[in-house]
């Protein structure tokens, strides 16, 4: 059986190249080859001995997942729909702004935890990403932007994805143990080399998965809140019914000890009429007293099927600057990407119907 070396992290190489009789330093020399250097063909790895070059042939593949489609928008997003098998697929989106790039990957087919405003909720749960599923996403996106010849691939500092978020379709929390190789590998300096600043998880709030991410790979951390209540997050986000406010914020109190950032940042969709009212904001800010914070705003993007509608410009204004005044930092996320369905909320929108019908014009084709 072939090995798929994109979700090696540096362990799981090492021991991959003792069993095929290397020394250990081939492990290092091989992650830069296939994570800094993106190449995939083992042929043209040319300061690797050529028995070994041969062994990888036969025992390796360096495998990202299928790309269905890729769709840029007008504002320069860029959106990747890659299969997942069986009519699934997942999303990847390249988020470009003037000092950084992020890339937003998922982490799942579906997900478990129908949070009520999700469209990838409303899919229900396919399978977990493998690692190198999910590394493999950062690897086929930094290969697709630089557009830079075989040997300036070797120049450093030519990174275009500067940050990650684990923003995608599903929860990483869920998938703990093939994300947490790829986040190793997403700071490692013989691969990614992103400080633990730039690789953001965003959870719905799984608390002893949180406690676990602190001690063993302490990256910053978002919060998807949404509700200032027990009783509206319960409706919205049933997973609060198993890890209330209370215990989620101590928790994230928790995690601030060894957090790269002295704050969590904390998602709150602005869903109108629903959870945006002033006593909304009053309450956030209360609940958030006591926890070093940043709060983003999402605008809310409507998909058929849900009641639910975005809160208007002037209510997510008076919002934002209730908290700022009461000395939250508050940000209204940009809606990015509209064009191509890449908006925060429609990430995975209608991914399913969609690449169910790809996947049917290709069987005809
Ligand atoms: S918001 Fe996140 S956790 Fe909730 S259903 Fe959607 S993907 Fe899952």
């Amino acid at each position: 059986m072939t090995t798929n070396l994109l979700g090696l992290d540096a362990q799981a190489l090492e021991a991959f190249v003792a069993k095929i009789g290397e020394k250990p330093f081939r492990a290092k020399q091989l992650m830069r080859w296939v994570h800094r250097y993106r190449e995939s063909c083992f042929t043209d790895m040319s300061d690797l001995a050529k028995t070994l070059r041969e062994k990888l042939t036969e025992a390796a593949v360096v495998a990202a997942p299928r790309v269905i489609s890729d769709g840029s928008s007008e504002d320069g997003t860029r959106k990747w729909l890659l299969d997942a098998g069986n009519g699934n697929a997942v999303e990847t989106v390249f988020i470009p702004e003037a000092n950084r790039g992020t890339l937003c990957i998922s982490t799942q087919a579906g997900c478990t935890l129908a949070c009520e405003f999700c469209s990838t909720g409303k899919q229900g749960f396919n399978r977990n990403l493998t690692t190198a599923e999910i590394v493999g996403q950062l690897w086929l996106a930094n290969r697709a932007l630089a557009v830079m010849s075989h040997d300036e691939r070797f120049a450093l500092g030519k990174r275009v994805v500067t940050n990650v978020v684990l923003m995608g379709m599903g929860e990483p929390l869920l998938n703990y143990d093939n994300v947490v190789p790829a986040l190793r590998l997403m700071l490692d300096d013989n691969a990614y080399g992103l400080s633990r600043r730039r690789v953001t998880v965003s959870t719905s709030g799984i608390v002893p998965l949180i406690d676990r991410l602190r001690d063993e790979c302490p990256v910053a951390l978002a919060v998807s809140l949404h509700a200032t209540s027990d009783a509206l997050r319960d409706r919205l986000m049933p997973i609060n019914r198993k890890y209330p406010l209370r215990e989620l914020l101590a928790a994230c109190v928790r995690y601030l000890d060894r957090a790269p950032r002295d704050f969590i940042t904390f998602e709150y969709v602005m869903l109108s009429g629903v959870n945006d009212g002033e006593h909304h904001a009053r309450e956030l800010a209360a609940l958030l007293a006591e926890v070093p914070s940043k709060v983003n705003l999402i605008p809310f993007n409507a998909f058929p099927g849900l009641e639910f509608e975005r809160s208007s410009r002037e209510v997510i204004r008076r919002f934002s600057d209730f908290l700022n005044t009461a000395g939250i930092v508050t940000t209204t996320r940009k809606t990015r990407g509209e064009d191509i369905d890449a908006a925060c909320g429609q990430l995975a929108g209608q991914v399913q119907d969609r690449t169910r019908r790809l996947i049917r014009m290709e069987k005809v084709a």
